[in-house]
């Protein structure tokens, strides 16, 4: 633990919320001055993850209340602009991204096998975390500068598109993560539910590891974007008869949705031992029919990002891949209506904020 009177501190602007009903607004932020392992970077752009709404509108609150001001942001792309004495991994110039995480304790199970997101500790996120260098809570990428140890910076790849890259380091390691952990094989069929950020990913890395991907959307107006994106058929889950049509026919499902909904009709949709693994994270608890476990042996299982070791990993397929979010870029002073268009599930497919826009003021 720093002392935190003894670490220098510069002022940053960043857009966030006074609190739980406040619009995101421009404010100043505090950074710490770069220490010995910390990188700095000039943030290029940022993604809007479900998460920052969730946070920002303390939708949490029962597992993870927000503490304001809430400077939301993690996914994060920028060049390092300056590197401490100890951070030889980065150099002044260097593309680099920085996800949901910005520590963790490095000394349990989890840090040990390079799962910091589960670290015991708990890891700390990159924004609404304890900060133990300036005090407070850390604050995220809706800002112009980080300063972040370098154990938790990425390497992006000049080949990819930096403001399509961002979202690679939450929506794009969120799905890739459990498809690699639970062994999504070519030849297996997986359903995607949702096809918002998380979701686009989902689809594009099923497609990429061979499997056979049907979307799950209740957007029928997002069909042909799903075809084009890689899935081999598309049910609109509004459609009772067509949900019913694809009983017992997948081995996986990955549920990316961020609101309640019934998850007991997709759990049907698994074969015998198949897995429905929960990524969306609705604020509201979501009933589960046992029997429909029962019947097929089948299993519910959860995800949480991504370790670093695996994030790097995900970047460096998605360079070998060509492999980006589909973006919409927008100004850092448009988020407000970027989070209303959020709820509404029209975006496609992710939110990227241009941080020059608040460089401009
Ligand atoms: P998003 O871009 O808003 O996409 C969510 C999609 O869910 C929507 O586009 C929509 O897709 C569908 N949806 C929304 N409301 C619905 C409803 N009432 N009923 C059925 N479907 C609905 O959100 P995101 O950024 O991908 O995040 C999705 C969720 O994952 C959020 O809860 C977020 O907090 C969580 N998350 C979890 C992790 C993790 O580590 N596990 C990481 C990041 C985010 P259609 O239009 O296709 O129906
Ligand atoms: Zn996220």
């Amino acid at each position: 633990m720093t002392d935190s009177a003894a670490v220098p501190a510069f002022e940053a602007r960043a857009y966030g919320a006074a609190n739980q009903t406040a619009r995101l607004a421009a404010m100043k932020i505090r950074r710490r001055e770069p220490q010995p392992d910390d990188v700095q970077l000039e943030v290029l752009f940022c993604g809007i993850c479900h998460s920052d709404l969730h946070q920002v509108r303390n939708e949490w609150s029962s597992f993870m209340p927000t503490t304001y001001p809430c400077v939301p942001g993690h996914e994060i792309v920028g060049r390092v602009t300056k590197a401490g004495r100890n951070a030889r991994k980065f150099r002044e110039g260097d593309l680099v991204a920085v996800g949901c995480m910005v520590d963790s304790c490095r000394g349990c199970a989890s840090c040990r096998d390079g799962l910091e997101q589960y670290c015991q500790g708990p890891a700390t996120f990159t924004y609404n975390g304890p900060d133990k260098h300036l005090g407070g809570v850390t604050f995220g990428g809706y800002s112009e500068q980080m300063v972040v140890d370098q154990g938790y910076v990425l390497r992006v790849s000049d080949r990819l598109d930096p403001a399509g890259a961002a979202p690679l380091v939450c929506a794009g390691i969120t799905t890739y993560s459990p498809l690699r952990h639970f062994g999504l094989k070519a030849g297996h069929a997986i359903g995607i539910v949702g096809l918002g950020g998380l979701g686009h990913m989902a689809v594009k890395f099923a497609r990429a590891f061979g499997a056979h991907v049907v979307v799950f959307t209740t957007s029928p107006g997002k069909a042909e974007d799903a075809m084009r994106l890689g899935a081999h058929e598309v049910v609109v889950s509004r459609d009772a008869a067509a949900m019913l049509a694809r009983a017992g026919s997948l081995d996986f499902v990955l549920d990316t949705v961020s609101a309640p909904h019934d998850i007991n009709a997709y759990v049907a949709c698994l074969k015998r031992d198949g897995t429905m693994i929960m990524v969306g994270a609705p604020e509201q608890p979501t009933p589960l029919l046992g029997v429909g476990l029962l019947f097929g042996r089948r299993r519910l299982a959860g995800s949480l990002i991504g370790g670093i070791r695996e994030t790097q990993e995900m970047l460096d397929f998605c360079a070998e891949h060509g492999i980006t979010a589909d973006v919409e870029r927008i100004r850092m002073q448009q988020v407000n209506d970027a989070y209303e268009r959020l709820l509404k599930g029209d975006v496609k497919y992710r939110f990227v904020i241009d941080m020059a826009s608040l460089r401009q003021g």
